[in-house]
């Protein structure tokens, strides 16, 4: 069982999930979500996304990851930041959480997760990229799932050198 950062796109990862960070209508838009949407193919994503039927924020649904490497994709909304008071960290700890459980049930060996709400959300890097990685850790020791490789995919290099810090400090 293995934590890892890596630079890169998450689209090019080859592992049995990828995680998307989708919105609340998994209607697609941009950033990762349309990188992911672009390399799967645009018109069966979205319809295999459209009968999904929405997701909360917090949650995480499953499709097929179709022209990609990985089997399937993940939609998990993150939340958007409003400053911190408004239960952002719970919903965004529940997103990796129930990405980690619905890829595990899928029977997912390895997983690839993006800097889920860091982008248009607003999540500060440095709070998300904690919040990540003591979510997968607290998940990955408490919970039987059979997952034995969770990616933490940073597009960037500053949230690059974050996931490389926490990692260093177990
Ligand atoms: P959100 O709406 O959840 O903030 P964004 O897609 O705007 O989602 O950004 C989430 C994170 O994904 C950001 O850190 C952004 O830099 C990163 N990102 C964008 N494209 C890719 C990609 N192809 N692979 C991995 N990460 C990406």
């Amino acid at each position: 069982m293995a934590i890892e950062a890596v630079r890169g796109d998450i689209t090019k990862q080859e592992v049995d999930a990828i995680v998307n960070a989708a919105n609340q209508a998994l209607a697609g838009g941009g950033g990762v979500d349309g990188a992911i949407h672009r390399a799967a193919g645009m018109a069966q994503l979205r319809a295999a996304c459209d009968a999904l039927g929405g997701c909360p924020t917090g949650e995480a649904k499953a499709t097929p990851g179709f022209n990609l490497r990985a089997q399937w994709i993940i939609h998990a909304v993150g939340p958007r930041w409003r400053g911190g008071g408004h239960g952002e960290a719970e919903l965004l700890a529940s997103c990796y959480r129930r990405s980690l459980v619905v890829a595990a049930e899928l029977g997912a060996r390895s997983i690839a997760f993006p800097a889920i709400s860091t982008g248009v959300y607003g999540y500060p890097a440095a709070d998300a990229a904690a919040v990540a990685i003591s979510t997968v850790r607290s998940v990955l020791a408490s919970t039987p799932l059979g997952i034995e490789l969770v990616r933490l995919v940073a597009f960037g290099d500053a949230t690059y050198q974050l996931y490389l810090e926490l990692l260093a400090d177990p």
